[in-house]
């Protein structure tokens, strides 16, 4: 089987609904014919401040949100990225060969950056992408199933890699990034031109996974529209309405011709209360899910802790023969 690789940082106490949509309902499908690595990248939320203790548990929430949105862990390798200490050492490998001007293109970090203030944004997030591109090169990952932020930083593991093995032989594969069309990015529901954040400092525009019924209720029917009155997609006139007849489209299975049409004549107000029923319908049965994990968490312990030997014996195997071709004594 071909093998996938993908994360999500352990940053808030739940998955918003761009991650859910964006990356792990397409890695629930990808499970069956890839051999998939499913990571909770706790060394990339370190980049920002985090709070120890909130650390710790937000890590073991991301894993059971994982699992409980159908991710098999007899199937796939779902694993916590600090017990596997290759993905910090290949990344100190892949700085030595990033151009600085390289890594001072990436938008993610022009972005975050900017929200800290320049003083305040560490090395770690600036090269972030850098230790994004070790862990999906340490397992020869073909696929990297992601949203449309994450682009970039697959673009500049292809070109790390392909550096790499151009000046000490051929060494990782060349992962592409797989983005499905259409549900790669969903937006901020407060400010629809900006992407869905969990980590974003004003929760009304963001959709949690976790949230209770009632809260998700409230934020959807105080989404930002329009003033034109009229349900029709159009991206560029009309992001919020756009956004809300995406997300009722890809949750629902429904086109969105199908949708506009439903709801043609009537105004936004039925349309947010059709979406409340629709993101519930997805979302709480992973909520419920979510809760039975964590009341066992030796058992979940467990679970990760088996995926991280297997991950180990990957990664290693890989971190072995880059060092050899570099002619680093191991
Ligand atoms: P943070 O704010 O801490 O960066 P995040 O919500 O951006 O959190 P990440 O852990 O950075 O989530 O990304 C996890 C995965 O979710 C990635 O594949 C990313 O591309 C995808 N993703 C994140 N936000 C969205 C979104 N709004 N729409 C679609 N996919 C998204
Ligand atoms: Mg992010």
């Amino acid at each position: 089987k071909p093998i996938l690789f993908s994360g999500m940082q352990p940053s808030s106490d739940s998955l918003q609904l761009g991650n859910y949509i964006g990356a792990l309902s397409q890695w629930t499908q990808m499970q069956e014919d890839y051999d998939a690595f499913f990571c909770v990248v706790n060394l990339h939320a370190i980049t920002v401040p985090q709070d120890p203790a909130d650390l710790v548990a937000r890590t073991r929430r991301t894993a059971a949100q994982y699992i409980a949105a159908g991710i098999d862990p007899q199937k796939s390798t779902l694993f916590v990225q600090s017990q596997v200490p290759a993905h910090a050492e290949l990344a100190w490998v892949l700085n030595t060969i990033t151009g600085f001007g390289e890594a001072g293109r990436m938008t993610q970090f022009k972005d975050k950056s900017q929200k800290q203030g320049a003083d305040a944004a560490s090395v770690g997030l600036f090269t972030y992408p850098v230790l994004m591109a070790a862990d999906i090169l340490l397992y020869q990952a073909a696929s990297v199933p992601v949203g449309e932020d994450q682009r970039q930083h697959v673009e500049l593991t292809r070109d790390l890699a392909t550096r790499f093995n151009s000046r000490f032989g051929e060494t990782f594969v060349v992962p592409e990034a797989q983005i499905s069309k259409g549900t790669a990015k969903v937006y901020d529901l407060q400010e629809p031109t900006a992407k869905m954040s969990k980590s974003a400092e004003t929760e009304a525009g963001l959709i949690k996974v976790l949230d209770p019924t009632n809260v998700t209720k409230k934020k959807i029917m105080r989404a930002v529209t329009d003033a034109d009155g009229e349900i029709r997609f159009d991206r560029e006139a009309k992001p919020g309405v756009s956004n809300l007849l995406t997300i009722y489209s890809v949750l629902s299975g429904r086109t969105i011709e199908s949708v506009v049409e439903e709801y043609a004549g009537r105004g936004y107000g039925d349309l947010k209360k059709g979406l409340v029923e629709v993101v519930e319908e997805s979302l709480a049965p992973v909520r419920a899910r979510t809760e039975e994990l964590l009341a066992d968490p030796a058992e979940l312990d467990r679970l990760l802790a088996t995926a991280a030997d297997r991950a180990n014996e990957v990664a290693n195997r890989t971190l072995d023969l880059v060092y050899e071709r570099i002619g680093l004594i191991r």
